[in-house]
């Protein structure tokens, strides 16, 4: 398999970024994971659309026009034309003296490489998650490689054997590590709005997308902690998590669960992403 670094497509083991880089010194970089399923990318324009956003947001220089072909020849030289998997890709802000402030000139560093991941079966998970506060910055809606605040929380999780937590800031919940957050109150789906406190899931907004398109009501509201005794199903969504169903939140003091199998409106919203993942990529 080969990783593509700054132009040149090498071994995970040669491929060597330096010490003075801009991404190892402050976490000053972006990243983006796009999925393909048997080799065929799923919403490659709305992932590279985002991965702008932020780049943007942070004023780093980068052309990402190439980025496309880039990432069919990830896919092609790690020999996953048929396999499901999902790209990586981090730009940082290359080389430079460390100085907080950034320097004017600069070549960004790019890495980006294709591997192998499980994308089957999500539909017979029903997990638990940890509850834990949002200790993140006030800028979540960029996908800053700077990860401190999710890693901690999700380090949590895992002592427990959860595989993810999910976040409360000010009393309403925001969404997971690294995971969309959902909730289903009177048959309505709630999520919170896009904006400076979540990151804007591609999933989450494919997901919004098919609501709205199938007549699920779809709310894009906070939801208080205060709230959480009229939820009836909980669930999670991302690029590799796709849609999975909560079973239990595990606050300090408490647990409270949400029955014994998945509910309703999130199994019919799986069935509806499958559908849609069929549509776009055509297996
Ligand atoms: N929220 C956070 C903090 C994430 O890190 C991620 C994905 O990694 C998501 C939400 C889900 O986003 P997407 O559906 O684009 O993968």
């Amino acid at each position: 398999s080969k990783v593509y670094l700054n132009g040149e497509w090498l071994k995970p083991e040669e491929a060597k970024i330096s010490v003075f880089d801009r991404g190892f010194l402050f976490g000053d970089g972006i990243y983006e994971v796009i999925p393909f399923y048997s080799g065929k990318l799923f919403l490659l324009k709305e992932h590279l659309q985002r991965l702008r956003y932020s780049l943007n947001e942070v004023e780093l220089q980068c052309d990402i026009s190439d980025f496309e072909s880039i990432i069919l020849k990830a896919i092609e030289l790690t020999e996953l034309n048929a396999a499901d998997g999902a790209i990586y890709i981090q730009v940082s802000r290359g080389m430079a003296p460390r100085t907080h402030y950034f320097p004017e000139n600069y070549d960004a560093t790019v890495l980006v490489y294709a591997y192998k991941t499980n994308l089957r079966g999500f539909q017979n998970q029903f997990k638990d998650v940890l509850v834990s506060n949002d200790l993140r910055w006030h800028r979540c809606d960029i996908k800053s490689v700077s990860l401190m605040a999710n890693i901690l929380a999700n380090t949590e999780a895992k002592k427990s054997d959860f595989s993810e937590n999910i976040m409360i800031r000010d009393g309403y919940f925001t969404e997971g590590s690294h995971s969309s957050l959902f909730f289903v109150k009177d048959e309505s789906v709630y999520t919170h709005p896009n904006g400076k406190f979540i990151l804007p899931g591609i999933t989450r907004n494919l997901l919004i997308k098919l609501c709205k398109e199938n007549n699920i009501v779809i709310v894009e509201k906070a939801l208080p902690v205060s709230e959480l005794d009229e939820v009836t199903e909980v669930f999670i969504t991302g690029t590799t998590t796709q849609i999975t169903a909560i079973k239990n939140l595990h606050f300090p003091d408490r647990i409270i669960n949400f029955g014994n199998d998945i509910g309703k409106v999130t199994r019919r919203l799986q069935l509806l992403f499958c559908e849609e993942v069929k549509k776009r990529t055509g297996v």
